[in-house]
């Protein structure tokens, strides 16, 4: 007799009473993971909208970026094409066309755990080969990497500063609240800690993508070993910096992290300076991050909005609109960052110059 699953809400109260508070980076990992396996939850219709979304030209100007590094370091033979994350294929679609433009197309490698999205992808690019974690990825050939809202997915644990101490910070079940809680746990951190943790008002929270960083430290070595690039986009900071940055979305609104596990889009900044040092460590080289806005202008979007409102004026007012919201100082432009790794033998990427001061 098979019993239906537990709702995760209902999964997570168990486990709490039974065994104690549970790390908000537990929580994080087990919303995660029951959201992107149940739906797809991308575009107007669901609960946020990406910039391979909004517009063809995301995709193709970090393809175009991709294939020129692969062709000015010497077109070394048979790249891979990985995305994490990929979502619906979307970026990797219009990515995959514009090398094709410079005579490269790669086989196609997406790690991906949702069957939904998997589905998705599978649709748009019938080749692909999935994976669950980057462990099973092809260990020849070099790799050109793209990772857009990927990090930010990925479990954070969270720190809070209790007293002199500093505690991992925890969730309980708050049965009258109809809600899950996060409070200052029992544990105390008390190595690793940056310097700016020292006088760190009370309450105050440190994240560590404990995660994403083992991810990129995986990944970085591959690279190293392999060849190739890897370019990541996200929204994010560079640490170490205070501050809680755990955000749910709903519907396209924002709403509270605790409430609904696993019915919601949880999502941390991405500390870049955190994910580039471990590229650094793997001997690779690190641009940026810069904007996205610069990143996309020093690729060309301009000239490529152009060029898409002329060969379909009926489009002009559309295409204008996506160039904006992906470029706009008060859209994405500049919250969204992007970051380039190159093999030490590869040519530096395009797209990211410092922007001029
Ligand atoms: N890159 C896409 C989708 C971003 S949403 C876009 O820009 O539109 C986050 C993506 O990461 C989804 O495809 C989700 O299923 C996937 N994902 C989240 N956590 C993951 C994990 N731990 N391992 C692999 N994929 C994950």
């Amino acid at each position: 007799m098979s019993a239906e699953p537990l709702p995760l809400a209902e999964r997570l109260t168990r486990q709490i009473a039974a065994g104690g508070p549970i790390s908000v980076a537990h929580y994080m990992g087990e919303a995660n993971q029951h959201y992107y396996a149940t739906r797809d939850p991308l575009g107007m219709g669901g609960d946020f909208t990406t910039a391979p979304e909004i517009s063809q030209m995301f995709g193709e100007l970090t393809g175009l970026c991709l294939a020129d590094i692969w062709m000015r370091s010497g077109r070394r033979p048979a790249p891979l094409y990985v995305e994490l994350g990929p979502g619906r294929g979307t970026l990797a679609a219009d990515a995959l066309r514009a090398m094709e433009s410079a005579a490269l197309a790669p086989r196609v490698h997406f790690v991906e755990t949702s069957p939904v999205l998997r589905e998705r992808q599978r649709a748009l690019i019938p080749n692909v080969t999935h994976h669950d974690t980057i462990d099973s990825l092809p260990e020849e050939g070099p790799l050109l990497v793209v990772a857009n809202e990927f990090f930010d997915a990925l479990p954070v644990r969270q720190c809070v500063r209790v007293g002199d101490e500093w505690r991992e910070r925890v969730v309980i079940r708050r049965e009258d609240e109809g809600r899950f809680l996060p409070v200052p746990g029992y544990r105390k951190i008390e190595s690793g800690l940056p310097p700016l943790a020292v006088d760190a008002p009370e309450g105050a929270i440190l994240e560590s993508p404990i995660v994403g960083a083992g991810i990129a430290y995986a990944l970085a070595h591959r690279i190293a070993k392999q060849g190739g690039a890897m370019i990541i986009i996200d929204y994010g900071h560079e640490g170490p910096a205070l501050g809680d940055t755990l955000q749910a979305v709903r519907n396209h609104g924002f709403v509270d992290a605790f409430t609904d596990p696993g019915e919601v889009d949880l999502t941390c900044h991405v500390d870049f300076t955190v994910i580039g040092n471990m590229a650094r460590q793997a001997g690779l080289r690190v641009f940026g991050p810069v904007g996205q806005g610069d990143y996309l202008r020093q690729l060309g979007i301009d000239a490529r909005a152009e060029q898409l409102a002329r060969t379909s004026p009926a489009r002009a007012e559309e295409v204008e609109a996506a160039r904006l919201r992906l470029t706009g100082e008060d859209a994405m432009g500049t919250l969204f960052r992007a970051m380039a790794w190159i093999h030490p033998d590869w040519a530096d990427p395009a797209g990211f110059d410092p922007p001029p001061a």
